[in-house]
């Protein structure tokens, strides 16, 4: 029976590897670019664009090399121009496709988009040539691309409203780096927008002391 069994098992097994054969070369044929797997990412701070190229044994996350590409956005253009902050890059994933991935989806999608406002990247730029205190400063780098919506800048805007000495659009801009930056309440908010991001920051701090 021994005898018998091994050409049936070596018939078995050339069975099975050429069922996986065939199997790889359908799903080879099925994909494009095997192999090659791509990512796009964004930094959350400067808005700088990545674009990575992984080249990977098929259907494996196994990579071999790495390519990449930096693409200034509007945003990060605005914000090297005017000497944002220093910092590390913090790159998060706005898509990914290629060897076996048809459409990955990242969380830094909605902050690819912002990143492409001019009207946001000019009104980082504004702030950060008024604003001159570095903490500050630093804020208004670390939460204005992630804020969803920035308020207009104008002309009118630009100027202070009647007794007061603050451009008019850090009000609504404020506000919304208070609600969305740091989860502030109704009271925060209006700290925020009547007196300043500085002024919220520290009733925060002593809230937080307290
Ligand atoms: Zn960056």
């Amino acid at each position: 029976m021994g005898l018998l069994s091994t050409p049936k098992r070596k018939v078995g097994c050339a069975a099975l590897v050429g069922a996986a054969v065939v199997l790889v070369q359908v799903w080879l044929l099925s994909t494009p670019n095997p192999g090659v797997y791509r990512r796009f990412s964004v930094c959350s701070l400067c808005g700088l664009n990545r674009s990575t190229v992984d080249y990977q044994v098929p259907a494996t996350r196994w990579t071999l090399s790495s390519s990449r590409e930096d693409t200034e956005s509007p945003y990060s253009a605005a914000y090297l121009q005017a000497n944002g902050p220093p910092h590390e890059h913090d790159f998060v994933l706005v898509s990914s496709r290629g060897n076996g991935v048809y459409c990955g989806l990242g969380e830094g999608r909605p902050l690819r988009g912002a990143a492409d406002q001019p009207e946001r990247a000019e009104l980082l730029g504004f702030v950060l040539g008024y604003e001159d205190d570095p903490e500050l400063q630093r804020v208004y780098a670390e939460k204005l691309l992630v804020i969803p919506s920035a308020p207009a800048l104008t002309p009118e805007s630009r100027k202070p409203l009647e007794g007061q000495t603050r451009p008019s659009v850090l009000g609504p801009l404020d506000k919304e780096i208070a609600q969305f930056g740091f989860e502030a309440d109704v009271d925060g908010q209006v700290i925020a927008f009547d007196h300043g991001l500085k002024a919220f920051l520290d009733a925060r701090a002593r809230r937080q002391t307290q």
